[in-house]
């Protein structure tokens, strides 16, 4: 009797331990559920491209304002400072610099992702939006065939949330938008105030110091 209540404690002890090792994976499953289109998981998918490219930009300004080729000058001019004023030197790239390293620790940590739904956020050709602390997947994700788009997009919206700032006029290479030209480097610095619970730097809007768009436009295009 003995023997067989001692058999029966070692079954269910190895079906319990045969079920803790199949539970994480059951749960993290469940959680999957919520992504039936596995868009969430393509977006993960995207990271490791976000962060070569940002990886490149690290690489590119790490050599400094004097230490970067013509070419390279003139991307980061031509949307860090597309009014002309001249105001980029050293210590603005070394600021641009350690914005790019901490967007590259956001793309290193976790991101949050999940699959947003058919809101206001959501308009348009919109392909994600963010709380600041999670990045929302919209339904147009699943129509837009761009990679390129899709990356860079990540890399805005990551840098909303490295930074904690919010959107100025977005860059176009393809059409002039005065409203975009009239961005300076350093903008005018106004005030800061606290949006969502979080210290949010809050500017004029008039600067492309701390704009989501220059961030992800300048990595892309420097790692073409
Ligand atoms: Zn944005």
């Amino acid at each position: 009797m003995r023997k067989k209540i001692s058999s029966q404690v070692i079954t269910i002890l190895c079906s319990l331990i045969i079920l803790q090792s199949i539970l994480p994976t059951s749960a993290k499953a469940a959680i999957v559920t919520t992504d039936n289109t596995g868009v969430v998981q393509e977006v993960h998918n995207l990271i490791p491209t976000a962060i070569q490219e940002i990886d490149n930009t690290i690489a590119t300004l790490s050599k400094g304002w004097s230490g970067m080729t013509s070419a390279e000058q003139e991307h980061l001019s031509k949307i860090y400072d597309p009014g002309h004023t001249g105001q980029i030197d050293e210590k603005y790239v070394e600021t641009i610099l350690n914005n790019y390293l901490k967007i590259r620790r956001k793309l290193n940590d976790d991101l949050t992702i999940e699959n947003g739904e058919n809101n206001n956020m959501c308009i348009g050709q919109r392909l994600y939006y963010t709380d600041f602390i999670k990045i929302y997947v919209c339904p147009y994700y699943l129509t837009e065939q761009r990679e390129e788009r899709k990356v860079r997009t990540l890399i805005h919206e990551t840098t909303h949330m490295a930074l904690l700032v919010v959107d100025r006029p977005y860059y176009d290479p393809k059409s002039y938008s005065s409203r975009y030209n009239a961005l300076t480097p350093q903008g005018s610095w106004v005030t800061q105030i606290p949006v969502f619970g979080h210290l949010i730097r809050e500017i004029a809007h008039n600067d492309t110091l701390y704009h989501p768009d220059t961030y992800a436009w300048f990595a892309t295009e420097i790692s073409k």
